[in-house]
């Protein structure tokens, strides 16, 4: 845990009880802040309560006696509306902050300047975060890895000289983090998906653009046009303490760090391209497949050699990769069949980046659907064999499939593994895929897309035992 001692003495009102308010709670207290936390919802509440936090109902707080207001991601600032608290503290002056600027202060106070690499982007976000931090503790570096990915930032260990925080920022905790100022900065891309948070296009790219314009090294993308056009603004400001990287994961730059053909490469700034330095190629990262993680490879190369790796140190960290789980994870092989958990594919366009990497595949879609359905797909379905459709949208995705593809309705996600694994085992395809990319949201029969690719997960593991029963 990193205390909190900016805040020693002070009182701070601290509201959303999740699992990233709940640890700045406990980093607030141990730092000697008095807190009062609540949350709207009786969950959060009842944990807070059983980790010994004092509750207090902030609707009925007296402002002024606050010096600052803690948010917790999802609380909404300004779109659709501002939540009350947030109203309220502005109304009477307090400042409203989140987790990673209590962090930022602390680092300042701490080991101003320790390694601190910060990542942000629409996608890509989590495995470029993890692979960073896996090429990093390779290579032997002290490393904490959390912020928006897993371990809340203020339950890392504190920062100092020799540790490298590398973190993951949502645009929500770039906005409550004003000294948010890391030593590399990293924007993987910017599209116009989550805007429904921030108003407009516009709002959301300039939350994102800071993170990388404070930054000592911003490594920004350059295959979108937001990005782009961001990169070109830093490259006007840029000064020695200040420089900008471009990286792309699609083509071959006048510098920067890019993948080519599969090809990981750094170009330095005015060196012909035939001394662009190969660091390697991704042909055997299994866990890195497809061209959007060739953008992220692209960015954790640049970020490992930032800090200081050599290309073998870089290379051997990109192959050595597991993934990260229910993101196109393999989860075993049965005698030729490959079985890929990609439950957090809960859109079309998500699932798009699973069908384009292999062939041979059956195909599980199916759940909570989002608009548009899967017809954006239709380019894709020739590799597929079969489709086996779960819950609520299996209807309105047969419509789409009909005459396209042969499909058949399972209801449950275990009758459709073991449907299509059955499919996949009997027929004559070498390397049939079964694979779980839903294209919808998991809520109409799990709690969340983790729960739906465990349950994939544990239906796998107990197939050989049906497949045996079968023979
Ligand atoms: P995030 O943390 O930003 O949501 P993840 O790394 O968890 O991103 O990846 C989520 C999904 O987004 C992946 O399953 C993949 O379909 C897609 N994705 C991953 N990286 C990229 C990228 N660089 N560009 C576009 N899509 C990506």
């Amino acid at each position: 845990m990193t205390p909190v001692e900016t805040f020693k003495g002070k009182r701070v009102a601290l509201f959303g009880l999740g699992g990233s308010g709940l640890a700045t709670a406990r980093a607030l207290v141990a730092g000697g802040a008095q807190v009062a936390a609540w949350d709207d919802g009786e969950a959060g509440r009842l944990k807070a309560v059983a980790q010994g936090v004092a509750l207090e109902d902030l609707a009925a707080a007296d402002w002024s006696g606050f010096d600052a207001l803690v948010l917790s991601p999802g609380v909404p600032l300004t779109h659709p509306e501002p939540h009350w608290t947030v109203l309220a503290a502005k109304a009477a002056g307090v400042e409203i902050i989140g987790d990673v600027e209590l962090f930022c202060r602390e680092r300042e106070a701490r080991a101003g300047g320790s390694p601190f690499i910060a990542i942000t982007g629409t996608n890509g976000k989590s495995t470029t975060t993890a692979l960073i931090a896996h090429i990093l503790r390779e290579a032997g570096r002290d490393v904490q890895l959390g912020g928006n990915i897993g371990v809340p930032i203020l339950d890392l260990e504190p920062p100092s000289d020799e540790r490298i925080h590398v973190i993951e920022c949502s645009s929500f905790q770039i906005d409550l983090a004003p000294s948010l100022a890391p030593t590399i900065g990293v924007l993987i891309n910017i599209t116009p998906d989550h805007i429904d948070r921030h108003g407009t296009i516009e709002n959301y790219a300039a939350i994102k653009e800071r993170l990388v314009a404070a930054a000592e090294v911003a490594l920004v993308g350059v295959d979108d046009a937001c990005c782009h056009a961001i990169g070109a603004r830093l490259v006007e400001a840029e000064t020695p303490e200040r420089r900008v990287v471009p990286v792309s994961g699609k083509r071959a730059l006048d510098w920067g760090f890019y993948v080519e053909d599969r090809s990981v490469y750094f170009r330095e700034q005015g060196h012909p391209p035939e001394e662009a330095e190969l660091i390697g190629s991704l042909e055997g990262a299994r866990a890195l497949r497809g061209a959007h993680n060739a953008q992220n490879a692209a960015f954790a190369a640049a970020a490992a050699w930032e800090c200081g790796l050599d290309d073998d140190e870089i290379l051997s960290g990109l192959l050595s990769f597991p993934g990260l789980p229910h993101r196109m994870e393999e989860v075993r092989r049965i005698e030729r069949a490959l079985f890929v958990n990609d439950s957090k594919a809960t859109n079309a366009d998500a699932a798009e980046k699973a069908l384009v990497s292999f062939t041979d595949i059956y195909w599980i879609l199916g759940g909570r659907s989002k608009e548009g359905g899967v017809e954006p797909l239709r380019p894709h379905f020739s590799r597929i064999r079969k489709a086996y459709l779960i819950g609520e949208a299996a209807d309105d995705f047969a419509r789409t499939l009909e005459g396209a593809l042969p499909f058949e309705h399972c209801g449950t996600l275990e009758a459709a593994t073991t449907r299509a694994a059955l499919d996949a085992l009997a027929e004559g395809a070498p390397e049939p895929v079964v694979l779980l990319s839903p294209a919808c949201a998991s809520y109409d029969q799990f709690a969340n897309f983790e729960a739906r690719g465990d349950a994939f997960r544990g239906v796998v593991e107990g197939l050989p035992a049906v497949i045996a029963a079968r023979k």
